[in-house]
């Protein structure tokens, strides 16, 4: 690749920035009031590089394996980044992420609960949480059905972990604000502020709903 083509990348994400922040003007928010994690899974370092020089310091990525690949050295360079993972744990990964992420916005069962205070307590590594809630109730996919996410909710804060809020990926043919809705509904319920809903096709819709973090990839890096 030139070095002229990740000039796209700056481009697109000042795009997407300028369309979150009229979202927010729009829906009467302040314009603090949403996080944008740029979702850089699939691309390479050189691609990412320009945006943390730009400034840009929150990033997404949904693999473990590949986020220990590309992260470290850039963190080296740009200590203060954040790093959220957005992609499901596994348990046997769980003390690798803690290392490499800064929020975890996929717990979505008690056992993941469990293992995240043991590994606290073992190491004081204490994260920021969001609880994925698997809101249209999809079996291939992850995420705490509904009607479990009060339990989960309540079993996370007993374990006085960190849960700042919740997330979701709402079904691809449907239509997602109803699915954003009941995201803030389960959140209002619990007191908690985080919403973290929005990608690259519907991340306007969800400021409008109240996202409070909004995880973009192709409307800025471009097809993976
Ligand atoms: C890949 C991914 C995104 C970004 O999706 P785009 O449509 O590329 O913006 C957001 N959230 C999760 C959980 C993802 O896996």
């Amino acid at each position: 690749m030139t070095p002229s083509s990740h000039d796209d990348v700056i481009d697109n994400f000042r795009q997407v920035a300028a369309a979150l922040q009229a979202a927010l003007a729009a829906a009467g928010r302040p314009a603090d009031a949403a996080c944008l994690v740029a979702v850089s899974k699939t691309h390479p370092a050189e691609r990412i590089r320009p945006l943390l020089a730009a400034g840009h310091r929150v990033f997404g990525e949904n693999r473990v394996q590949e986020a220990a690949g590309k992260w470290p050295e850039l963190r080296q360079e740009f200590p203060d980044l954040k790093l959220h993972l957005i992609g499901p744990l596994q348990s046997n990964k769980l003390r690798e992420a803690l290392a490499l992420f800064d929020v975890i916005e996929t717990v979505d069962r008690p056992k993941l609960a469990h293992l995240l205070a043991e590994e606290r307590d073992r190491s004081g590594r204490c994260p920021e949480l969001f609880i994925q809630v698997n809101t249209g109730a999809e079996p291939q996919k992850a995420g705490v059905l509904p009607a479990e996410a009060d339990g989960l909710i309540a079993l996370c804060r007993d374990l006085a972990l960190s849960v700042i809020g919740l997330m979701c990926i709402p079904p691809a043919e449907e239509d997602p604000a109803p699915h954003f809705a009941l995201l803030a509904e389960i959140a209002a319920r619990h007191g908690l502020a985080g919403l973290s809903m929005g990608m690259s096709a519907d991340y306007v819709e969800a400021l409008r709903c109240g996202a409070t973090h909004v995880r973009v990839g192709t409307a800025i890096f471009g097809r993976r």
